[in-house]
């Protein structure tokens, strides 16, 4: 055997028994034995560096250290679930889908929704070779050195499996090795965690790798995305994902019936504490692939699938305080200062109470024992008041009248529910919140500044808004806390790069309220550049589709406003593009303008995603489901056959890939 052969057959069989120990449970040899084969590798990798892999059963130790994570792009988005809390609402989820399927002939596929971060795995040629955050769906941080330390993970898929894939799951800590950490930590006179979830995603955000690999993380995984059309079903694609190394929960279940998939959420409501790690509802997925490819996402999640959350759990607990905090358009958000108390956990201190009509409702006061609910969202809310526990002495709350941040007297327009701190350009968390929405990823994305940076900087008096970030200047920046040269470099590298930043973004970065990412894309199509937006009356506002009154006023009050006018002279003299690009412009008609399209299949010249955008660019719309509004469907290959009937039976013009790029050449 050559040296090579030798560490070849090593690493085959390492990894072999590491899948018997972490995934299927079952060692065959002992601890002792592993660490005798594992060190005869490692010696012979020393040896021998030309034969270094990253994916070696040697390299599960760790020992990369990450300074800053590296963002990724998704391939394929990565979307979140829509919610459902009871038969109803699965009832209602199962009308529509049939209805867009045109059958009543579905079979689902029931999992546990397991609760830790979610994850992309990417594979090539079998091997691991990337693995990246879920972030905002779009783009997250590439977390590869660390994933490879969890020994459940396969880094080499094997058997019949298909090649180049990605595979998602969730990265959780069992119960069991949580405690264990947790023990540890109070031996050693540290803060025991709060909460497996939160562990187990701060864990892969350690920049330590090594760090990494002592901790009891595992993955389980849940989909398979795949251009190969080797499997039917869901279910089919993750037994075939078992079978070749991941850890596929055996609990997964295929149901007919929606009365089967009750079935299955009232056996785990009773039973899910005696699982080894925590979950906190079941995931309902459409099982078939064709259909779940006809059914096809919203903007946030996918149709073909439905998270089930398990009833919330509740406590009581004092309320001691109300506080106020200012967001970045001077929203006010009152604040229940709690007793800290056990939940679901997680020790809660602090609980949203939305506004004061919310605490007007419920009749909140000081000193009442509140019953605090956690529900999906990080935050817990008051759900009510025990009143048998009420003081004597209680008074109704008063709300807040002044801002707790600049004490300008508050303000509530008509049929809005919160108070508004008006001090727009001299309330410093609108100031800062205002930079650092400007700044974040989804608007400018400037690398190198984040959030802290930003209030260090305000403090220091070099900015007062985002305009102000386009004078900074390196020698301004060094003096800094904490800061050395090469950040500050990189800060104003990645200032100076947001000027590329096409025009719908810095638009949705200005932060005009109401104005999110959906509707300054809307608008950056329809009025082209930030000239024609602001001189635009409300008449003309309110004819683009989606506008309303309520955001037709507030980009009237923002262009009206002579600081923000000031501002985007600025930013147009420093070269932000507050103009789509000619390229774009070029790329864009009204040709498809009243037309509806449903897009159906699988494409050649382009993908679902560009042919939508192509649609949409040429002022066509596209809608998800064949209705008496639809004005063509743009057939691919497999085409969906109830679709196909539907149409039909409606007269609606079917056409290809080839006829739509004539159309809009
Ligand atoms: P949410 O974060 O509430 O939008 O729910 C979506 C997340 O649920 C996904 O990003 C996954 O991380 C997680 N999840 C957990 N278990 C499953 C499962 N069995 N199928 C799909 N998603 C799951
Ligand atoms: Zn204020």
């Amino acid at each position: 055997m050559t040296t090579q052969q030798k560490i070849q057959s090593l690493r085959e069989e390492l990894h072999q028994h590491n899948y018997n120990y972490y995934v299927l449970d079952k060692p065959t040899i002992s601890d002792y034995e592993f660490d005798i084969k594992l060190r005869e590798l490692q010696e012979l990798e020393d040896k021998n560096p030309e034969f270094y892999d990253p994916n070696s059963p040697t390299q599960r130790v760790g020992g990369e250290v990450t300074k800053k994570f590296e963002t990724a792009t998704h391939k394929n988005r990565m979307y979140s679930l829509d919610n459902s809390y009871s038969k109803e609402d699965l009832l209602d989820w199962e009308k529509r889908i049939q209805k867009m399927l045109g059958t009543e002939d579905i079979e689902y596929s029931c999992e546990l929704k397991y609760d830790g971060a979610s994850i992309n795995l990417t594979f090539e040629n079998g091997q691991l070779v990337k693995a990246v955050t879920r972030g905002d769906g779009f783009q997250g941080d590439d977390v590869t050195a660390n994933i490879r330390t969890i020994k459940s993970i396969p880094l080499v898929s094997n058997g019949d499996f298909v090649s180049d894939f990605e595979i998602r799951g969730e990265i959780i800590l069992p119960l069991d090795g949580f405690n264990k950490m947790n023990e540890e930590r109070i031996v050693n006179g540290e803060e025991p965690y709060r909460n497996p979830r939160n562990t187990a995603s701060g864990s892969l955000k350690l920049q330590d790798s090594a760090e990494v690999a002592k901790r009891p993380l595992d993955c389980l995984l849940y989909h398979l995305v795949s251009d190969s059309r080797k499997y039917k079903t869901h279910t089919e694609s993750l037994e075939n994902a078992r079978k070749s190394g991941f850890k596929v929960p055996d609990n997964l279940k295929t149901c007919k019936t929606l009365e089967e998939v009750f079935e299955f959420l009232e056996y785990w409501d009773h039973h899910r504490h005696s699982l080894p790690y925590e979950t906190d509802g079941v995931v309902v997925k459409v099982n078939n692939l064709q259909q779940q490819e006809e059914l096809g996402y919203t903007a946030k999640a996918p149709r073909w699938a439905i998270a089930y959350k398990f009833k919330a759990e509740q406590v009581s607990t004092v309320l001691h305080e109300i506080t106020y905090q200012v967001g970045r358009t001077g929203a006010i958000t009152p604040v229940a200062n709690l007793e800290p108390v056990q939940l679901a956990g997680t020790i809660v201190k602090r609980a949203s109470l939305h506004n004061a009509d919310q605490i007007e409702k419920l009749d909140i006061r000081i000193n009442d024992t509140v019953f605090v609910e956690k529900g999906g969202e990080i935050i817990p809310k008051i759900i009510g008041v025990d009143f048998t526990k009420r003081p004597a002495d209680s008074r109704p709350t008063q709300y807040a009248t002044h801002c707790p941040e600049c004490h300008t007297e508050l303000v509530r327009k008509e049929g809005d529910a919160k108070h508004y701190c008006p001090n727009e350009f001299g309330c410093a968390p609108q100031i800062t919140g205002r930079i650092q929405h400007y700044i974040s990823r989804k608007a400018m994305d400037i690398e190198g500044l984040g959030g802290e940076t930003v209030d260090l900087l305000r403090k220091e008096g070099l900015i007062e808004n985002y305009a102000d970030l386009y004078d900074l200047k390196v020698e301004q920046i060094i003096p800094l806390e904490r800061m050395a040269e090469k950040s500050a470099q990189n800060i104003i590298e990645g200032i100076e790069k947001s000027k590329e930043v096409p025009f719908e973004k810095v638009l949705f970065a200005l932060g005009i309220r109401f104005v999110g990412e959906t509707v300054a894309k809307k608008l950056a199509k329809h009025f082209k550049s930030m000239d024609n937006l602001m001189n635009a009356s409300f008449e003309e506002l309110i004819a683009v589709d989606e506008i309303g009154d309520r955001i037709a006023q507030s980009i009237i009050n923002f262009s009206n406003d002579l600081e923000n006018i000031q501002l985007i002279n600025r930013l147009k003299s420093y070269g932000v593009q507050l103009e789509i690009s000619a390229e774009e412009q070029a790329n864009q008609s009204e040709t498809l303008a009243g037309k509806v399209f449903v897009v159906s299949g699988v494409f050649h010249q382009m993908n679902r995603n560009e042919l939508k955008k192509a649609i949409e660019d040429n002022g066509g719309k596209v809608s998800s489901s064949i209705s008496k509004k639809t004005s063509f469907i743009v057939a691919g290959d497999n085409m969906g056959p109830s679709k196909l009937t539907k149409a039909q039976d409606l007269g609606i013009e079917i056409i290809s890939e080839q006829d739509f790029i004539n159309m809009i050449n």
